[in-house]
Formats: structure tokens, sequence, C-alpha cells
């Protein structure tokens, strides 16, 4: 079979590996730390819920690299939201919670940029979230390390960096829901498959940034993203 043209495999890099880990969907949680839904406006005890960004807008930085981002279009405040990524290795339908451990392929640092502007506009009038979350560039991610390599991780500091100066600061025991809760529940409304990647939620300290500044931010054990955006 032959295409009309050839579409790029998104991909993110493997620490330690030679073959990439090709992204299929990026599903991401919203509203898992309960500081930062409460800085949203909720109260922190609503349970979170997902929404997508497409496999492009992933902007892969390898290790001791800083990835070049866009500054996007149509946005007066455009923010940073600091996450662990957990990639899915082995695919499944209305995978058990004692079980959802081993669907992990391993763990990144990832961005979930948002047009926040866009973003609350849409929520208040009930709309759909893709301008404000699934724009192109939208999801930068540092290397992805094997949960071989990490063990199952389910705590460990979470921040953010902007210019040098700390602006979110965590710990992955602060989530509401924790992974293995994140990976059944999304089963249930989605088969997962090899390549998928979740973005699990950021903590509290969120904020606009501006052409030219640079974003540094890590989980402990994992290697660190620093993206420029220009
Ligand atoms: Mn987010």
């Amino acid at each position: 079979m032959n295409y009309a043209f050839v579409l790029p495999q998104a991909a993110v890099p493997v620490v330690g590996r030679k073959e990439l880990f090709p992204v299929r969907r990026v599903y991401c949680v919203g509203r898992n730390y309960v500081e930062h839904a409460k800085e949203m406006g909720f109260t922190g005890r609503e349970p979170p819920f997902f929404f997508c960004k497409p496999a492009d807008a992933v902007v892969p930085v390898p290790a001791n690299e800083v990835g070049k981002v866009a500054f996007p279009t149509m946005t007066e405040n455009y923010q940073y939201e600091i996450e662990l990524v957990v990639a899915i290795g082995k695919g499944g339908k209305n995978i058990p919670v004692g079980e959802a451990d081993s669907h992990i392929f391993g763990y990144a640092v990832g961005l979930d940029m948002t047009r926040r502007d866009l973003q609350l506009a849409l929520r208040e009038k009930g709309r759909p979230w893709e301008l404000g979350k699934a724009f192109d560039q939208s999801a930068p991610i540092a290397a992805i390390h094997s949960v071989a390599d990490t063990g199952i991780m389910n705590k460990g500091a979470i921040w953010l960096k902007v210019n040098g100066q700390q602006k979110q600061r965590g710990d992955l025991t602060q989530l509401i829901w924790s992974i293995p809760e994140v990976i059944s529940n999304l089963s249930e409304y989605f088969a997962l498959e090899p390549g998928d990647l979740i973005f699990t939620g950021t903590p509290a300290g969120v904020g606009k940034v501006q052409k030219g500044d640079t974003l540094v931010g890590g989980v402990e054990g994992l290697t660190d993203l620093a993206i420029t955006l220009v």
C-alpha cells in the first residue's frame, strides 16, 4: 500500500535505548492536585476528568538539550503546567486498578502548555477545550525512563522554574487520583494501546510566560525538561 504523502510519526527518546517511543495518543488529566484545582476556582474535591491533545503536539526534547517551542498565536495568557507523564506499553480496556502498573512502559517529565485565556472562555461557554489545550507544540516532553529502570513511581518532588525562579513545587503523593486509578478509569472510556501518553495533572503555581522565557521542570528520578519560548 502506498500513500499520497508520508506523515511523520511523533516519537519520544527513551533513556538508554536506541529505539524511540512512538506516540499514538496523548491523554491529559484535569485538576488532579487539590491546590491546583483550588487556584482554578474549584474545591479540589471534584473527580478529575480527561481531555486529549493530538500526537503531533508533542515536542520531544532530548536529554541535555533545550527544546525550542514556538510561542502560540491567539493568546494573551500562555501558561505552563508541569506534569508527570506516564507512557503506556501494554494496551487494555477496563483495566483493574490492581493491574494498572503492569501496563506502564515508563515515565517522563512533560509540560501541558495552555492558552489559559481561551481555555477559560471556552469553559465558561461550555465549549470544547481544543483551542486552549490541543494546539501545535502544546506538549513538550523530556526523554522517557523505562519502568524497569525507575520502578513504579508514586512519590517524589515535581517542580518547575521559569528563568531560574521556582514557580511550581509539589509531590506525586499529592495526586488526587493515583496513577493506577487514572489508568484504570481512562481505560473504561478508551481502549488504551501501546504508544499512549497520559499527562497526569499539575500541582499549584501555574502562571503566564513570555517569548524568550526559559522553562526547566523536573520530577525526582527523571530527566529534566528544558524549553525556550521562541
Ligand atoms: Mn494539565
